[in-house]
């Protein structure tokens, strides 16, 4: 009995420092039978490619090579992670303009390519909302099919710096940010337990000590680029986790950016809220008892994506 029962195949658009990161996380999980890195500096998607095979004596077989569009074809999943990195003091929403414009161009050519049947399309170069929203409209794939990485990073950061402060293994922290992956993010505090108690119960709890650990998680991003320049290895293993979720059909509640279909009063957006993702995509986003609170964060959260949308004209 063969180990797959086809070769699985992930296409990687953007080599630079996330998508090699990724393609190198992804290789060492031993997921997939063929990993295939595009970029429009076809010399950088080439040295990753020979760097990564170098290391194919110490992993479960794959097979990694660069090339070009056409090889989207047989892709189960394409991440496009191409664009320009934010700058220190840049925000993720100065981004905005540049990276629609590079999207318009790598989205066109994989639709041209790619089965919507066969394909998912997961999108994490910023503002990703924006990018994923921009994405499902200039493909015209079912918005199932079409996914942002979202707050699957923030909701990372955030699991590890309570597990840190509750002294427990972060995998065992059920807490989620929800809404923008970026500047207007919204804890859910409400729903946030460890082991089925909610964190209040706990001794050390403390209002100041919570609202600091929200601060740095969301502002995670800023003090890393400040520090060496880049995020890559913690969005890189983010998404690893995806990519399982939808190759396993694995039906993993993730904090995805998925289209909001009337979900909490919000539509024709792009935002992240805890979805069931399986081989089919996005099968649906749970309904979670928000506090008021949480509900006026998450349609702020709309408004600031909405309003920059509008701005560079994809609404
Ligand atoms: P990088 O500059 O290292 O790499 C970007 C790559 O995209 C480069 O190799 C470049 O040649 C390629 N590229 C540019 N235009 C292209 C085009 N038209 N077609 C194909 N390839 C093209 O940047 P990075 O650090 O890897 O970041 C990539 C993106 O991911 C950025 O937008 C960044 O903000 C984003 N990011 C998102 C998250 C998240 O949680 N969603 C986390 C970290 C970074």
């Amino acid at each position: 009995m063969p180990e797959y029962p086809r070769p699985s195949r992930v296409a990687i658009v953007g080599t630079g420092l996330v998508g090699a990161t990724f393609a190198y996380a992804l290789m060492i999980t031993g997921m997939v039978s063929e990993i295939v890195l595009i970029d429009a500096n076809r010399e950088r998607a080439r040295g990753e490619a020979m760097d990564l095979n170098h290391g194919l004596p110490f992993v479960r077989p794959v097979r990694v090579w660069d090339c070009d569009y056409p090889e989207c074809a047989e892709a189960d999943v394409i991440v496009i992670a191409a664009g320009a990195a934010q700058r220190p003091g840049q925000t993720r929403l100065d981004l905005v303009q540049r990276n629609v414009a590079i999207l318009r161009e790598v989205v066109t050519q994989v639709a041209r390519y790619a089965s919507q049947e066969r394909s998912i399309l997961l999108i994490v170069s910023n503002p990703v909302d924006i990018l994923a929203y921009a994405a499902w409209k200039f493909s015209g794939w079912p918005a199932e099919r079409v996914i942002g990485s979202g707050t699957v990073l923030d909701t990372a950061r955030f699991r590890h710096l309570l597990g840190q402060y509750f002294q427990v293994d972060p995998r065992s922290v059920h807490a989620y940010i929800i809404g923008e992956h970026g500047d207007s993010e919204v804890p859910l505090w409400s729903s946030a337990n460890i082991g089925g108690i909610p964190l209040t119960e706990f001794e050390s709890w403390d209002r100041a000590a919570m609202d600091e650990i929200f601060a740095q998680t969301r502002d995670a991003a800023y003090a890393i680029i400040q520090a060496k320049g880049a995020t890559y290895y913690a969005i890189g293993l983010a998404l690893v986790r995806i990519v399982e979720a939808i190759l396993h059909d694995q039906h993993s509640v993730l904090s995805v950016s998925t289209l909001m279909r009337g979900d909490y009063g919000l539509r024709d957006v792009y935002l992240s809220l805890p979805a069931v993702v399986g081989r089919r995509g996005v099968e649906r986003v749970l309904d979670l008892p928000l506090i008021q609170e949480e509900v006026v964060g998450l349609h702020r959260s709309a408004g600031v994506l909405r309003e920059t949308m509008a701005q560079v004209g994809i609404i």
